[in-house]
């Protein structure tokens, strides 16, 4: 038997309901926000990621699907959404436009790590980019969406851990303290420290391996080295946070672990969750830099990415939705041949009215149908037989009071849509 890749899922039963149910409140959230939905290609050239993740990130050192294509084309699976979305912006040349653009995504991105409780090497992703707007009121939207949306999906003791890693000037700066600082330790880090001592020791910051030790919790913080400027603006999307009721803790450990962020950068967890494999549900950053760094103008961008596939393994521990199962408006049942005509007609005419409609087409007898009903949780059940279609009229049963009606043929559609 063939089975599925190593790291991927299947997405069924009662998953696919959450699955439908989050993506059902993101797009609506997304709406009110007035967020634009935008699709990208799942695989891009392989120099954007390299360009845009940078290739001292273990995203990029480590974890991409990479392929050519065979016109000898260097591909990469897409490992996250804001390199596709800002190629996108700068192709099309969305930045002649005077408005800023606010674009939301979702789908699957690809990134070969170990699986493992909540990391896949399939997996997906929700998310914004907002191009054009250094204002820091888009810091602190874009931070509440996800929030909001996480809120909604009733997902308890949410946190934001924010942290701001400057302007160009107060990361140099900041970097030379760091660098200083860990110079003398650099024996007592992993090889992968060490590597990143020398390429971008900001990311040493991110390490998985090391993340406990007391080098690292003593490491100099980013918000003790911003400039003025970047210390006023780090405030002003704080303040903006309270107004907009975002819980949130100032967290120097966060610096995120790609290349190019700047200024806010954001994770949000659920403290319900004490595995810290999974309890990260998402998070982003401003990257003012990426637009000129891609050959683009000046300009600014900020996003943010969740996990569904984490969201979900949450939304699995919440009483609300552990009962959680499809169920259908109306389940129509015949025996004969003729009776099956008048069923095709309307099982048709329901679902076009919009009423979740299912028939037998397994040659199903009556108690058998019954048994199907109630599997498939109908509210109304149809009954045909014969004889009273030969009047014009149908039978409608409530499959909880277990009432029963005859209706006429003619009126079957609104009635079933008036009582359900
Ligand atoms: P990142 O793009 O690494 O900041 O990740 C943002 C969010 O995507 C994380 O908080 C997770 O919810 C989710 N995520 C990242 N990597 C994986 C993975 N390998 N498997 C499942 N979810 C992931």
């Amino acid at each position: 038997m063939i089975t599925k890749p190593k790291g991927t899922i299947d997405i069924t039963g009662s998953d696919s309901l959450l699955w439908e149910y989050v993506n059902s409140v993101v797009s609506t959230m997304m709406s009110a926000y007035n967020y634009e939905f935008i699709r990208t290609p799942i695989f891009e050239a392989s120099e954007l990621f390299h360009r845009t993740v940078g290739e001292t990130s273990d995203i990029v050192r480590k974890e991409t699907y990479d392929f050519k294509d065979k016109g000898d084309r260097n591909l990469t699976l897409r490992p996250e959404g804001t390199a596709g979305v800002v190629r996108s912006y700068l192709e099309n040349k969305l930045y002649a436009q005077p408005d800023i653009k606010k674009y939301y995504y979702n789908g699957t991105m690809y990134r070969y790590e170990r699986p493992q409780t909540g990391r896949l090497r399939e997996f997906t992703q929700f998310g914004v980019e907002v191009l054009g707007s250094n204002d820091p009121i888009i810091d602190a939207e874009v931070i509440s969406l996800q929030y909001k949306i996480l809120e909604s999906l009733h997902i308890s003791n949410l946190q934001v851990n924010i942290n701001s890693l400057g302007d160009e000037e107060s990361r140099i700066k900041y970097k030379e303290a760091l660098v200083k600082y860990l110079e003398p330790h650099l024996d007592k880090l992993c090889d992968d420290c060490k590597e990143r001592f020398k390429t971008n020791p900001l990311r040493i910051l991110d390490c998985k391996i090391d993340e406990d030790s007391d080098i690292l919790k003593n490491a100099p913080k980013t918000i003790d080295y911003l400039t003025e400027s970047a210390k006023k603006r780090f405030d002003t999307v704080l303040r903006y946070l309270d107004l907009l009721e975002v819980d949130y803790e100032v967290n120097p450990k966060i610096v995120r672990g790609l290349d190019y962020y700047d200024h806010t950068v954001f994770e949000i967890v659920s403290l319900d969750n004490d595995d810290t494999r999974q309890s990260v549900l998402g998070g982003g950053g401003r990257y003012n830099k990426l637009i000129k760094e891609l050959g683009g103008p000046d300009s600014y961008g900020i996003g943010f990415a969740c996990g569904i596939d984490r969201i979900i393994a949450m939304l699995k521990e919440i009483d609300l939705y552990k009962s959680i199962q499809r169920e259908i408006d109306c389940y129509v049942m015949y025996v004969s041949e003729e009776e099956k005509l008048h069923a095709i007609d309307i099982v048709q005419s329901l679902r076009l009215n919009g009423v979740v409609t299912e028939t037998n087409s397994l040659n199903k007898n009556l108690k058998a149908e019954f048994n199907e009903a109630d599997r498939l949780n109908a509210k109304l059940l149809i009954i045909l037989n014969n004889e009273d279609l030969k009047m014009g009229l149908v039978n409608v049963k409530d499959n909880h009071t277990k009432e029963e009606v005859k209706v006429d043929i003619s009126e079957i559609v609104d009635y079933i849509v008036s009582n359900l």
